[in-house]
């Protein structure tokens, strides 16, 4: 299938492209990937979007997005994008090549790559063994089937105040397990978790490892490792909530686009060019027609607002480009 511009996620960077793209009449094709509404769809309620002072339950925002792109032309393809081949000749004539499912292939004159981050986990081994049997790295996803019993969250942002907050609803007691001795979190969320009397925070804690017959039960934590003071705690637990953070999706375009040491696609300045390999700080060449937007080029502030308005900026740079052939 041949077409103008095609966009890669469907997170709010990907939404707003897509409406931005369809009302330039670019006939955008948007290729769902696998989680569709994106990261932010893992969370409970969003509260700082504006437009709803009443916060909006975020299945419902991504879909409002979504119809609004629709509304205009955008067509939407669920699948997941397997392989890709940008155009680094700079001939402005020869289109951009994306898989979906190492099947259907696309040839676009502009891609958009709106492909978020997904959550990091701390890589001890029992992380593993019990992936699913307790350990989870969404609690609005999973936190229902630990109804009145006792959780960990891990980590100190905003992200673990929220989970921890929302389990608290849920569960008979939440431990968060936080490495540093204080919590990075804005201060509203910090004071919600403080003040809630389900919620035990550990200071100074890490994980050694999780525990138990065939799911988690328990996990082995290490309180001022390192420390003259060094303690070994065992707390008892049935689910193991991860909340450190995210890496961005971006392995699929490591031999095109030039990326920062997290892997973090780098964009030319405020704007959404992409620049090709090979890749010189200060001297960079931007990639004709690659634009990236939302969270898979932003190391800094990751808010659905900002990826939201990066899409935008991406789908007026994708409708210049094109005119310009
Ligand atoms: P952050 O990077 O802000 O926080 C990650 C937390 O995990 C930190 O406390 C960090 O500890 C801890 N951590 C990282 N690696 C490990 C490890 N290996 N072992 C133990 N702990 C670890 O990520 P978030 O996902 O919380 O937030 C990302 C961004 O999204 C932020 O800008 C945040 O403000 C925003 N956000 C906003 C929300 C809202 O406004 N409603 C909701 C959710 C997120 P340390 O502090 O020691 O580095």
């Amino acid at each position: 299938m041949k077409t103008k511009c095609l966009i890669i996620g469907s997170g709010p960077a990907g939404y707003t492209a897509a409406i931005y793209a369809s009302r330039a009449n670019l006939q955008p094709v948007l290729i769902e990937g696998p989680q569709l509404g994106g990261q932010l769809t893992t969370t409970t309620e969003v509260e700082n979007f504006p437009g709803y002072p009443d916060g909006v339950e975020p299945f419902q925002m991504m879909d409002d997005m979504r119809r609004q792109a629709e509304r205009f032309g955008t067509t939407f393809v669920s699948g997941i994008v397997t392989k890709v081949e940008l155009n680094t000749d700079g001939s402005k004539l020869k289109a951009h090549k994306v898989w979906v499912e190492d099947t259907d292939l696309y040839e676009a004159d502009a891609v958009i790559i709106a492909t978020g981050a997904s959550a990091k986990y701390l890589g001890i081994e029992s992380e593993r063994t019990y992936k699913g049997r307790g350990v989870s790295a969404c609690a609005t996803c999973d936190g229902f089937f630990y109804r009145k019993k006792t959780v960990a969250v891990v980590g100190g942002g905003d992200t673990a105040c929220e989970e921890a907050n929302y389990l608290a609803g849920l569960c008979e007691k939440v431990y968060m397990i936080v490495r540093k001795p204080y919590l990075r979190a804005s201060e509203i969320m910090q004071q919600r978790v403080l003040n809630n009397p389900k919620i035990e925070v550990l200071f100074e804690h890490n994980t050694l490892q999780l525990t138990g017959d065939g799911k988690v039960e328990g996990a082995d934590l290490v309180y001022r490792k390192g420390e003259p003071d060094e303690q070994l705690r065992h707390i008892a637990i049935n689910g193991f909530f991860l909340a450190i953070g995210h890496h961005p999706n971006t392995e699929l375009f490591a031999g095109f686009l030039a990326r920062d040491a997290e892997g973090y696609i780098i964009t030319d300045g405020a704007s959404t060019q992409c620049f090709s390999l090979p890749f010189r700080e200060g001297q960079g060449v931007g990639l004709p027609g690659v634009f990236a937007a939302g969270d898979c080029a932003d190391p800094h502030y990751r808010q659905a607002i900002v990826a939201a308005g990066s899409g935008a900026k991406a789908a007026i740079e994708a409708d210049k480009y094109i005119k310009s052939l």
